[in-house]
Order: structure tokens, then C-alpha cells, then sequence
């Protein structure tokens, strides 16, 4: 049996690891970012994104697919919302949480009820949902099949996003990662994933990242940090890739310390990325953000004292955000000297809370849907739209390497924008038809 592995526009590191699982049973297996599969070979679509349930590109493929004949089976961070999967795709299972165990089984049995992790129609239309996968031993799970042409990609200046551990101890209420992957941390050794590093620089990949979440994670134990497994973990990390080759990005500003900043000076291209989301502290609370933004500003200011650069994410047009949190958010950009920043206009992913509570908010609260009045008037687009824009300029003006709004500036972000706001209410929709009232 053949098997294409398809992750839509990039490889992401689940993809290739259930393509490391193929490879390691002994079946033929091949990679690919493109939206095709050949009619014989058995499909297997990772995906990650709510938008990718809504792409008529994806679901064409999984029907002409179908309708020759060919297996469809479905996994990925949208595994975790798998009637909406099944809803939208139609394919003939979904693989429901981690998938390696239930890869094996599929792969050799098919779709069946006699093991967990799988998600179904029935002959009568009903979901057949066999239970949580079980937990998977990160020590014991294969390599990654790599691709020949990974040195290629570019993601966010990476080659690839490696994983050192799976879960995260914070409880963001918009985030998948504490709901897939739970709250205790499960992290590989240090020489297994070294071993992976080689495999990858072998392969061509010329600069690696550690994936999602936050990297200080890397050994957690009993509630601490453990800042030498860290150290010891960047630190030969570079002696493969060399320094200028390894990034650490997304780190909690509450998993800090003077060592781990340290390290990351010493052994990657010296950023940081904090999920920093708002200023105001009566939003990060709604978040669930567990930091306020007092906490964000002293990590941003560590940074610089150790000759690091920090970018800062921000989610704007949560439910409930006011215009006065808002403006918090804007002061927080002014005085904090950042070194690049990123916004997003906050997204429903089915089965977080932030879901639930876009559920439970009326359109006209909520400022995804509402129009704005201010400002932006004439442009005609929403609250969170117009919040985002004018946050985007504004983060240009008072980051470190400031950057003038052109006239073709401002039409990249509003288009931008434009396009955020309407796949979120898309999703949104989606995610009415299938878990609203
Ligand atoms: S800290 Fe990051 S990975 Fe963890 S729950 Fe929050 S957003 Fe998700």
C-alpha cells in the first residue's frame, strides 16, 4: 500500500512524523505540500487550521479522490473538532488527538471500531467516535521522515519546527495546544533529539526552530523549570547547526530566567517571541493569560538587557475588549520598545473556551461582527478589523526598527485585515452549524 502524506502549503513536523511512522512500518511513503494524490495511493491530509475545513481546493480533493476510489483519512490540530471534519470533508475517518498508534492500526486494518482514536460516519450517518487515542510515549515514537527538498522551506526563517515536548502548562482560553496535548509535559531526551537535528542538517535543513509553545518547557518537572536541560539542549543544538542556525522563539514571559536568556543569546539568532496578546490586564485575565502585561514589560525589558530582541503577538477584538483595553494594548506597543510585532484578530478554534464564549456572545457584542464608527468609517470594516489595522501602523511607528506607512503599506494591512475578519466569521458560521445551541 502507498501512502501520500499532504500538509497543505507547508511540512509541518506532524505531518512528517506520521510520515517517520509509515516509513518505520514498512510501507511506501511519500511527502507533499501540493493538493494532489495519485488514484491508487491511500491519503492522508494533515491539517491545522480551521480554514482548511472551509477550503473548496481541500474538500475537491478529498471528494475526487473518494469518488475514484482512493482512502481519505484526516489528522492534525483539527482532529480535535472531528464532527466539523467529517461535516465538511467527508473522508473515510478522522484521526482523532495524537495519531501515531492509530496510524499503525489504520494503516493494517483500516477504519474499525476495535481500537481508539478514529472518528466515522456509519452506514446510517451517525458518527462512530472510538474513543481518545492513547497518550504517546514521545521517547519511543520514530524519527521524522524528512523530505529532500526541506532546506527549502522557510518558515518564519526556519527550515523546520522541531518538537522537544508535547503540552503546555498555561491555560490560554483561544489556544489548542493545553487542550491537544494536555497540561503536563511530556518532553523526548536530549539525545534523541540531537539524533533528529543530525538527520535534518543531513537532509539539507539550514536553520531550526523549536516548535509552539514555549521552548523553556524543554524537562519540566514538578512545577520548575529546568533551565540546565534547556541549556544543554540549545547548546548542542548549535554545535550541529551553528548558532545562527537554531532559534528557541516562543517562550512564556513567565518561563524566564537569567540562564535560559543567556542561553539563547549564546546558542541561537538571539529572539524571542512572546505570545504578549493585550495590555490590559482585565482582558489577559479573560484570556487566561496567567501574566499580566506588568510581567510582559519586564520580559521584554530582560531581553534587551541581555542583548536579546523581542517580538510581541497581539490578539485584538476579543469579546468583551473595550475601547479603553484597547488603547492599553496601544500603550503597551508605545512604551515598550519592541522588536518586531504581529496582530491577529482573535479566532473561535472549535473546543477552546474562546469558542465557547463567541458562542454564548450576540453578533452585535461582538466586535468581529460590529460595525466601526470611528475613525476608519469610510473604509467600512468591522471593529476588530479596524482595531487591528490601526494597530498594525501604530506597532510600525514605535517598534525599534521603525517603518513609515506608505500608501501601499496601508493597502497591504487593510486587505489583510479585510481577509481576517472574513475567515473568522466564516469559521465562526462553521462553528455555529456545528456546536451552537
Ligand atoms: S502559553 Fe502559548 S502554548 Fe501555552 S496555552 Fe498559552 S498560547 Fe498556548
Amino acid at each position: 500500500m502507498k501512502f501520500t502524506v499532504v500538509s497543505p502549503e507547508i511540512y509541518t513536523y506532524g505531518a512528517m512524523l506520521i510520515g517517520g511512522v509509515l516509513r518505520d512500518e514498512g510501507y511506501n511513503v511519500s511527502l507533499s505540500t501540493k493538493l494532489s494524490v495519485k488514484p491508487k495511493e491511500t491519503l492522508m491530509l494533515s491539517l491545522f487550521s480551521t480554514q482548511h475545513l472551509l477550503s473548496d481546493e481541500i474538500k475537491k480533493l478529498v471528494k475526487d479522490h473518494r469518488s475514484k476510489g482512493g482512502k481519505v483519512y484526516v489528522g492534525g490540530p483539527v482532529s480535535a473538532y472531528f464532527e466539523m471534519v467529517l461535516g465538511e470533508l467527508e473522508p473515510d475517518c478522522v484521526c482523532v488527538g495524537e495519531g501515531e498508534e492509530t496510524v499503525k492500526k489504520l494503516a493494517g486494518d483500516g477504519v474499525s471500531n476495535d481500537f481508539p482514536g478514529l472518528a466515522f460516519y456509519d452506514d446510517g450517518s451517525e458518527i462512530v467516535f472510538t474513543g481518545k487515542a492513547e497518550r504517546v510515549d514521545v521517547n519511543k515514537r520514530p524519527l521524522p521522515l524528512i523530505p529532500p527538498d526541506i532546506g527549502s522551506q522557510d518558515i518564519r526563517g526556519a527550515s523546520a519546527y522541531i518538537e522537544t515536548h508535547r503540552g503546555c502548562t498555561g491555560g490560554c482560553t483561544f489556544c489548542q495546544v493545553p487542550r491537544y496535548f494536555g497540561r503536563d509535559i511530556q518532553s523526548r531526551s536530549v539525545e534523541d533529539i540531537l539524533k533528529e537535528v543530525r538527520e535534518f542538517k543531513k537532509r539539507g535543513a539550514k536553520r531550526l526552530s523549536v516548535s509552539g509553545g514555549t521552548g523553556s518547557l524543554f524537562q519540566y518537572k514538578n512545577g520548575e523549570i529546568n533551565e540546565e536541560k534547556f541549556i544543554e539542549l540549545m547548546k548542542g543544538m548549535a554545535e550541529i547547526m551553528g548558532p545562527k542556525n537554531i532559534s528557541s522563539p516562543d517562550i512564556r514571559v513567565d518561563c524566564i530566567s537569567d540562564n535560559i536568556l543567556e542561553a539563547i543569546r549564546n546558542y541561537t539568532i538571539g529572539w524571542i517571541f512572546f505570545g504578549l496578546e493585550s495590555g490590559s490586564d482585565r482582558v489577559l485575565k479573560k484570556m487566561g493569560k496567567g501574566a499580566t502585561a506588568n510581567q510582559a514589560a519586564e520580559a521584554v525589558a530582560a531581553c534587551h538587557e541581555h542583548g536579546l530582541k523581542a517580538a510581541g503577538s497581539f490578539i485584538v477584538g476579543y469579546p468583551g475588549e473595550t475601547e479603553e483595553d484597547y488603547e492599553m494594548t496601544k500603550d503597551f506597543i508605545t512604551m515598550n520598545q519592541l522588536d518586531d510585532v504581529f496582530i491577529s484578530i482573535a479566532e473561535p478554534i472549535p473546543k477552546t473556551p474562546l469558542a465557547d464564549l463567541v458562542l454564548r456572545t450576540p453578533d452585535e457584542e461582538n466586535p468581529v461582527f460590529v460595525p466601526h464608527t470611528d475613525e476608519y468609517k469610510a473604509l467600512k470594516i468591522t471593529e476588530a478589523e479596524a482595531r487591528s489595522f490601526d494597530l498594525m501602523m501604530h506597532a510600525d511607528l514605535f517598534r525599534t526598527n521603525m517603518r513609515p506607512v506608505t500608501n501601499d503599506i496601508f493597502d497591504i494591512y487593510l486587505k489583510n485585515v479585510r481577509k481576517d475578519g472574513d475567515d473568522i466569521r466564516r469559521a465562526t458560521a462553521v462553528l455555529r452549524k456545528y456546536y451552537g445551541e
